[in-house]
């Protein structure tokens, strides 16, 4: 795709989405209120808003390889400050970790030896780290485990691993201490279009009936 096709798009958003819609972007303009953060991968496959079926104006997205939150204050930079801007200015009340399938990330931390002479994706990697240790450290693993079961288990892990971190964050401890505040794990099928979510009772990711379930 060249960026003719962008701007072919760019043209075609002017003259027939953007007069659709104008109400809502004028009333965007003055402000916004999204009532959620979403934290994904940066992979080109996911578009938050079409999976949830959500407006401008609705969600907060941070993207970033891996969906990745460093645990605070590590590595304080733009997940950390989108965290705290999201939480603590805006009041979104619920953030959601979002993983996927066939994450390109989630393979380099099986397999990182290919990824070691790109100094910046190998330390951001090592966030995810945990979640390959906890996974391989699990009793109830089943011994037969495909490369591919293995991979999902280790993307499941990671959201999880990154709900945990989220919670060192300073302003989510305090929002999480108020009550007014939910996290949730989701791992997305891509070729699928399902959502499993992480439930903290059962410890398992189940499928995702409804819109939103509280972990
Ligand atoms: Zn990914």
């Amino acid at each position: 795709m060249s960026v003719d096709r962008i701007l072919k798009g760019l043209s075609r958003f002017q003259k027939t989405v953007y007069p659709q819609h104008r109400d809502l972007f004028q009333k965007l303009a003055l402000g916004q209120r999204p009532e959620a953060l979403f934290i994904t991968c940066a992979d080109s496959r996911i578009d938050p808003c079409m999976l949830t079926q959500t407006k401008p104006g609705d969600l907060f997205i941070s993207r970033v390889i891996g969906n990745i939150v460093p645990p605070y204050p590590d590595a304080i930079g733009g997940v950390s400050a989108t965290i705290e801007y999201a939480v603590g200015v805006l009041g979104v009340v619920d953030i959601i970790v979002c993983g996927h399938t066939d994450c390109g990330v989630m393979k380099g931390v099986l397999n990182p030896e290919p990824l070691e002479p790109l100094t910046s994706v190998t330390a951001w990697l090592n966030y995810a780290q945990p979640a390959r240790q906890a996974v391989l450290h699990n009793k109830t693993r089943p011994q037969e485990q495909s490369e591919l079961e293995f991979l999902l288990a280790v993307t499941e892990r990671n959201v999880i691993q990154q709900l945990g971190n989220l919670r060192t964050h300073p302003s989510v401890a305090a929002r999480l201490e108020q009550g007014d505040l939910r996290l949730h794990g989701w791992v997305y099928d891509l070729g699928e279009g399902a959502v499993s979510a992480y439930n903290a009772g059962r410890d398992a990711f189940v499928a995702l009936q409804t819109p939103v379930t509280r972990v």
